[in-house]
């Protein structure tokens, strides 16, 4: 029978609930069980895929074409607990499966009510995950106790113990302990008053994850589990990492969480296994190289919107024994300032994926900049688009090429809707989204990365390369190394004589992970590095032969 954890927060949000969740997974999972993970969002969008990414970070697209939150990215991370639809559940697609009932005349003239039916809902959702040969299902409820909206979850999750028995349940609740530096002290009060949100609710947490920024003293973690009612040893500290989000699972280790949750849910488990994970702290905190890559960006404010393309660089300097710094930079910024003195200095550039007007020319000019200079170029998506607009610009000579998402009327519509796309209105879910097959060009750039003739990635894009100037461009010099297998849609660009310009419609940073990084990114770092190396011999060349410039 399949066990569940159901893991809430508490005090404040952005207490790291997603890397948590994705860290108890991952233990379980090394741990030869087998895991599903799953997040409940409460707001009323359907789905994130209408929000800004100021209002909610990155979207995360899954293979089937969800777009869901960032957290079902560290989910994919940390674990091989394959991610569907049923993963990411908001309150709006909840209340619209309910409607859509209501309306089918399901509810047999009965009044429509939060308790049962939505409720109902919000179950059949976490047991959709359950099932055969499935050991645990991690639920994650977004949001924070005591959030109105939250309440139906709770509810729910609530409900979800009496249903199979509290024995086959487990309600972890993470919560953070301040530390205030006037007083000096660690404050337990507000994962006290949490707590009892939470038990006035009806739900007693087994196990208190606390957030804090300094070691928890025994006395705090006593009196937390005497007025939170959880034993003392269920009471495991989460203190900030130094290094990276890949040292949590072993924190939660060294505090005994898996043995915790193995003992309470009965499981039949095996000794961990994470040697290899730690080879990898080993090699994030000890990298024999360093480069700088520059992410030219519109919502480059806002920490969590690229979150997956840092990650993926990260992931890549793992593989590379390489520290990646990233130097973050609005596009608007080098429309006001210029590339030259924006970008100077950098060993490669990123431009991912994005929406809209805003910095557009600053992105094309960054990509000017990085062909000219032959300084490793990988551009995603709009990324992608940049670049077919700036070599239309700037080699092929068309001055007036744009996409239409900005200029629809421009003379040269180098990028384009899809077809599908023309007569589409509705905003949700209508892009072109998920996983679709790419046949890559032997010999290509692409090719030596891949190691492979076909691959999949995942898509979410509108517009696309205009098919009609493909033999212009080809004929400049540019290389489409990547097409859908009917050849049709041009998936993957690069210019050969550049030392690694490479640019994809697709989004590879969502299957990038820390310990299989993504090969494009690979090939990205790698080239960043030998740039790096070039220019370095370059200077010595350079000192040497005029010695008295060193001064
Ligand atoms: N805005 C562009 C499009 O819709 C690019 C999308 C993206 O970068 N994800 O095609």
């Amino acid at each position: 029978m399949t066990k569940h954890i159901f893991v809430t927060g508490g005090v404040v949000s952005s207490l790291g609930k997603g890397l948590t969740c994705a860290s108890i997974g991952m233990l379980l999972e090394r741990r030869g069980l087998n895991v599903r993970l799953q997040k409940f969002d409460p707001y009323i969008n359907v789905d994130p895929g209408t929000m800004s990414p100021y209002q909610h970070g990155e979207v995360y697209v899954l293979d089937d074409g969800a777009e869901t939150d960032l957290d079902l990215g560290h989910y994919e991370r940390f674990t091989k607990a394959p991610l569907s639809r049923d993963c990411n559940y908001t309150t709006g697609r909840i209340y619209q499966k309910v409607i859509e009932k209501e309306r089918h005349g399901d509810y047999l003239g009965r009044t429509v009510q939060v308790i049962p039916h939505v409720t109902d809902e919000i179950k059949a959702a976490v047991r959709s995950l359950a099932g055969e040969g499935v050991d645990v299902v991690i639920t994650e409820i977004g949001g924070t106790v005591g959030d109105i909206e939250g309440l139906p979850f709770l509810e729910a999750i609530r409900q979800f113990a009496l249903d199979i028995g509290k024995q086959n349940c487990l309600y972890i609740h993470l919560t953070l302990i301040p530390y205030l530096k006037a007083a000096g002290e660690a404050k337990t009060k507000p994962t006290q008053h949490s707590v009892g949100r939470l038990r006035e609710i009806g739900i007693q947490p087994d196990i208190l994850i606390c957030r804090t920024e300094r070691e928890l003293a025994k006395e705090e973690a006593e009196k937390i589990a005497l007025f939170c009612n959880v034993e003392k040893r269920a009471v495991i500290e989460e203190r900030d990492k130094e290094f990276s989000i890949y040292e949590v699972p072993v924190s939660l280790v060294n505090n005994r969480l898996d043995e915790l949750i193995v003992e309470k849910l009965n499981l039949r488990a095996k000794p961990l296994e994470i040697a290899d994970w730690m080879q990898l702290l080993q090699r994030i905190k000890n990298p024999a190289y360093e480069v700088t890559v520059g992410v030219v960006g519109k919502y480059i404010k806002h920490h969590d919107a690229y979150k997956s393309i840092y990650e993926a660089l990260d992931h890549a300097g793992i593989a590379h024994n390489t520290r990646v710094i990233v130097r973050k930079v609005e596009a608007e910024e080098i429309e006001r300032e210029g590339a030259e003195k924006v970008l100077g200095g950098i060993n490669g550039l990123l431009i991912p994926g994005g929406f809209g007007e805003r910095g557009i020319n600053g992105k094309i000019e960054a990509v000017r900049y990085a062909r000219e200079r032959g300084v490793p170029f990988f551009g995603i998506c709009l990324g992608l688009q940049c670049a077919v607009i700036e070599f239309a610009r700037n080699v092929v000579k068309l001055t007036d090429a744009h996409t239409t998402e900005i200029d629809s009327n421009c003379r040269h519509p180098v990028v384009c809707l899809l077809d599908e796309q023309f007569s589409i209105t509705h905003k949700g879910g209508t892009m072109r989204l998920g996983s679709y097959p790419c046949q890559i060009l032997p010999g290509s750039k692409a090719h030596e990365a891949y190691g492979s003739l076909l691959v999949y990635e995942r898509h979410r894009h509108r517009y696309e390369f205009n098919n009609q100037y493909r033999q212009q461009f080809e004929a400049n010099g540019l290389v489409v190394s990547g097409t859908s297998p009917d050849g049709k849609l041009v998936e993957i660009i690069e210019l050969p004589n550049h030392p690694w310009f490479v640019a994809v419609q697709c989004h590879p940073e969502f299957k990038s992970q820390p310990t299989n990084a993504h090969p494009l990114f690979r090939g990205f770092i790698a080239a960043a590095l030998a740039k790096k190396n070039r220019d370095g011999r370059q200077a010595e060349l350079r000192s040497r032969r005029e010695p008295s410039a060193q001064v």
